[in-house]
């Protein structure tokens, strides 16, 4: 698995976006003001290295992404997290991008997390409640809910972005049904080995997909088949 640094040597939260930054693998402003915003140390386990570049595990068989694969989905959906936009959250774990998301679409915009262990949507709420989109939380623009991803969330659709935190073994057609013409969706697809895959849906409605880099997630799958495989 691809990391950047390791060791504890990075000690804050900005000193992780400057490393992001020195790697080359952050190169937009906006996405560093983001992650320099949304503390990383408010998201990970309590006795978790929060500014690592790596997966972290986080209870139920799922893990935190590392923030290198964090900032690469920022930059990959950052043309359609623009202020007043909607963006789906699909596995959204510890909250941490959906937060990010809220941040970047703002007061205006819509930002959706939908995660299948309640447990983990419990805990993404108190994440979200110590960092800097608490306010969106309480004003309603940031949502989190319990569901089955691969259905989306077709109450706040269509979806200028739509990232998916866990592989599919083929991408669901209720996620591209939600895109907006215009939108991106990035999800990894595969079994063991998987390939983040960037769809673009135009503005008539046809979808180009394309392959962006090898990647390691957990799978986008059932709740009972994710709790049994430990
Ligand atoms: N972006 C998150 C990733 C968490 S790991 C973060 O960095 O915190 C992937 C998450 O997808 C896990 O929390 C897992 O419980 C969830 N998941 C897997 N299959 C799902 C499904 N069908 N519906 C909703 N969530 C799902």
């Amino acid at each position: 698995m691809k990391r950047f640094w390791s060791g504890s040597g990075i000690a804050t939260n900005k000193e992780m976006v400057k490393n992001l930054q020195n790697y080359g693998v952050v190169g937009s402003k906006k996405v560093s003001e983001v992650m320099e915003s949304i503390d990383r140390a408010f998201f990970v386990p309590d006795d978790a290295p929060p500014y690592v570049d790596t997966p972290l595990p986080i209870g139920y068989n799922a893990t935190i992404s590392a923030p290198h694969m964090h900032a690469t989905c920022l930059q990959l959906l950052e043309k359609h997290l623009q202020p007043g936009m909607r963006a789906l959250d699909v596995g959204s774990g510890t909250g941490y991008l959906t937060a990010c998301f809220a941040l970047m679409v703002g007061p205006e915009g819509r930002a959706v997390g939908v995660e299948h262990i309640p447990e983990l949507v419990a805990s993404s709420i108190e994440n979200i409640n110590k960092s800097a989109a608490a306010p969106l939380l309480k004003e309603g623009s940031l949502s989190l809910h319990v569901a089955d991803g691969r259905q989306g969330w077709p109450e706040c659709a269509p979806y200028d972005a739509i990232h998916v935190g866990a592989a599919a073994a083929e991408i669901p057609p209720a996620l591209i049904d939600q895109l907006k013409p215009g939108g991106r969706m990035v999800i990894p697809v595969g079994n063991i080995f998987q390939d983040l895959m960037v769809v673009d849906k135009d503005v008539d409605g046809s979808v180009n997909i394309h392959n962006e880099t090898s990647v390691r997630y957990v799978p986008l799958t059932s709740r009972e088949a994710q709790l049994r495989d430990s």
